[in-house]
């Protein structure tokens, strides 16, 4: 169902249709949804030149082939019969292009404030149905199986909106997929680098889940065994100033120490499978239900 962001109005038609009630119309550009024209080109949460080096990283870099690993293993566990899945955060499409290469028979959409990411998504994934659209006014209601965001929320002043706007695009029984950066004690210069607002403890983002109307199905830490390895990289850059951090060294890392810290986390993603929830760990994955309405 469509959302009208100017009247709220809820109606069965196209998100790209014209407003019933209000007659608000949604502007296309290069078959891209704008729905958030005032931040297509920049935003705070994120810069948007960024995207540029982060295409050349993921190929390469173990974690974000790690974490994909992860949510492609979520995925199956939760949505088992695919369904229609929505990323917000989508960037240039690295998470959404590895879930429909496992699950083809899923219908994929992606969401992104900047056109920038979106400009590379759009050449990695024909076929995907790709939207310009702000977390905190998503234009659908009761309309997607999935959501999933993947290290967006802690870039956003007010992630408790864009949970409770997740919830009312979701379905009943609908899934919500989340990856954040955790524990504060981990803050560095490339936290501030990388615009975020907070890194989460599980007790918080369970009290927001909660609050939004939740119920977390799956929580666990991941990076656990390299959590020393990144305490001690941190630690070394305490004293840097955000603008003399390089992120490419930290994300490029020597081949040989990134093919060891991809085993690393094979394993440790393998033991998470078999029912293994990390206490600790640089990031954390949740899974979580909408509440269906109790008769
Ligand atoms: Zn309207």
């Amino acid at each position: 169902m469509k959302s009208c962001l100017s009247c709220n109005a809820q109606a069965d038609i196209p998100a790209t249709a014209p407003c019933a009630t209000c007659g608000a119309t949604v502007v296309l550009r290069d078959g891209v949804a704008i729905y958030a024209p005032e931040y297509t080109d920049e935003s705070d949460g994120f810069k948007a030149e960024y995207f540029d080096e982060l295409v050349k990283l993921e190929d390469r870099n173990f974690w974000f082939r790690a974490r994909n690993r992860l949510l492609i293993w979520a995925f199956g566990r939760f949505m088992p019969k695919g369904g229609s899945f929505l990323e917000i955060g989508c960037g240039n499409g690295f998470v959404l292009r590895g879930l429909r290469t496992a699950y083809p028979e899923a219908r994929f959409s992606g969401s992104e404030i900047f056109l920038n990411g979106l400009q590379f998504a759009r050449q990695r994934l024909p076929g995907v149905d790709l939207m310009q659209m702000d977390g905190r006014h998503i234009p659908f209601a009761a309309h997607f199986d999935g959501i999933g965001a993947f290290d967006v929320l802690e870039h956003i002043d007010q992630d408790e909106e864009v949970l409770a706007q997740i919830h009312a695009a979701l379905k009943p029984g609908g899934h919500l997929f989340l990856t954040v950066p955790q524990h504060m004690w981990l803050w560095s210069a490339m936290d501030d680098l990388a615009c975020h607002v907070r890194r989460y403890t599980a007790a918080e983002l369970n009290s927001k889940l909660a609050a939004a109307g939740f119920d977390v199905q799956r929580s666990t830490s991941f990076v656990f065994f390299l959590l020393p390895a990144m305490l001690a990289a941190r630690l070394v850059k305490r004293n840097v100033a955000p603008e003399d951090v390089d992120t490419s060294t930290e994300l490029d890392l020597h081949p040989v120490l990134n093919a060891v810290f991809y085993v690393i986390m094979r394993l440790e993603i393998l033991l998470i499978r078999l029912g293994v929830s990390w206490p600790l760990g640089g990031s954390r994955l949740m899974v979580a239900t909408k509440r269906k309405p109790t008769v």
